[in-house]
């Protein structure tokens, strides 16, 4: 009975070895002998490999795949020595440089990996979201690459991140400045640090109060030449006498101005803003600019009340305001042409508002057709 039972084991273990060396011989990874006993198997980035057992317990693992290795395989990362495998396919934190074993932040642009740790703690640039130290960081919270590409706040200089207000005449603007800021009457984009507030409470960026008429004889020489320009160049010449005045803008003057809508003639709120008026009364015809604007917007306003001082002399006196109004604009736009004021053009063309875009738009597709004597031909009789 028990000689069969011994009989028996070896059987097994006969058996045993017939499976092991089924296939082929075996040899270790690592020592390249033919395994005969126990030996190990292991699975990792590089394949199914086989380790004697010697092989298995003597040698250091890799940190990563805990495949043993000869020493010379290994590389020391940190606190970690890895694989040649591993090494291949291991990330590390662009950071704190150790290897990122779980989840892992990565940045579309740079392709840099943070691990979840350092993502977490260190500040991160505004823009591009990368975590760093602070001192990769300016003093507004963005990293030098970013800085170097944003556009930049025309107010405040600080470099825009995410939505922002640009406007194709002046520029970028942040999101605070327009909401906090003074914005330039003139240009209509809010002022930087150096602004001005003229007596009349109307704020101008530096910019434009550069540019700016305070005086009447200025005013006064810009007006002669429009009269010249408009005379020479469109053969529009009013008769009557009329008289300039350069006036801020007041209560007073905005009450007398509305008064004159209403009652009187025309009045000319120019991109938005007054800017320039013409009063006809029974005893007095005059023109008012505005001072403190910018000389460009100087020469388009006076041209702009000239055409309507003319209008009232030569067209019909229940004429619409798109007709009126798109008249005007159209002879402040070949005067701003003559005189190379191209941005100052530029806006006028763009605008859409009624009367004044709408008008405009109207008289210079007219212009394309019949030409500019058609439009004065046009305007001398046109109604509606
Ligand atoms: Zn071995
Ligand atoms: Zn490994
Ligand atoms: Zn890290
Ligand atoms: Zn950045
Ligand atoms: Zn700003
Ligand atoms: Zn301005
Ligand atoms: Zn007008």
């Amino acid at each position: 009975m028990r000689r069969l039972f011994a009989c028996m084991l070896l059987a097994w273990l006969l058996l045993a070895g017939a499976v092991l060396s089924h296939a082929e011989i075996k040899t270790c990874y690592l020592c390249g002998q033919e395994i005969t006993g126990k030996y190990w198997q292991h699975q990792g980035p590089g394949g199914l490999r086989l380790f004697c057992d010697r092989c298995y317990r003597s040698s250091p693992k890799c940190s990563a795949c805990e495949i043993p290795c000869s020493r010379d395989n290994l590389t020391k990362v940190g606190k970690e020595q890895l694989c040649p495998d591993c090494m291949a396919q291991a990330r590390f934190c662009n950071l704190c440089g150790n290897r990122i074993s779980g989840r892992f932040f990565t940045s579309g642009e740079t392709g840099e990996v943070y691990c979840e740790n350092c993502y977490r703690t260190y500040p991160r640039c505004r823009a591009c979201d990368r975590p760093m130290r602070r001192s990769s960081l300016t003093a507004d919270g963005v990293c030098l690459s970013c800085e170097a590409k944003l556009p930049k706040c025309k107010s405040c200089g600080k470099s825009i991140v995410g939505t922002y207000f640009s406007n194709k005449y002046n520029g970028d603007y942040c999101p605070d400045c327009i909401r906090s800021r003074p914005e330039c009457y003139a240009c209509g984009a809010p002022v930087s640090d150096v602004y001005w507030t003229l007596p009349d409470n109307r704020c101008l960026c530096d910019t434009c109060k550069k540019q700016s008429i305070f005086r009447e004889d200025q005013a006064r020489e810009i007006m002669n030449e429009v009269v010249k320009l408009v005379a020479e160049r469109l053969g529009l010449v009013v008769e009557r006498p009329w008289q300039l005045r350069l006036d801020k803008l007041n209560t007073e003057g905005r009450a007398s101005a509305l008064a004159a809508r209403q009652g009187l003639k025309m009045a000319s709120p120019i991109s938005g803003n007054e800017m320039g008026i013409y009063i006809e009364r029974e005893d007095r015809r005059e023109i008012v600019l505005l001072y403190g604007l910018p000389i460009s917007m100087i020469y388009e306003t006076a041209a702009h009340e000239l055409a309507h001082a003319w209008q009232a002399e030569n067209c019909p006196p229940n004429q619409s305001q798109e007709i009126r109004e798109g008249f005007a604009q159209w002879v402040a736009a070949q005067v701003l042409k003559l005189k190379g004021y191209s941005i100052t053009l530029e806006k006028l063309q763009d605008r859409t508002d009624s009367p004044y875009g709408t008008g405009y738009q109207r008289m210079a597709k007219i212009e394309s057709r019949q030409g500019k004597a058609g439009v004065i031909q046009y305007v001398c009789t046109a109604i509606r």
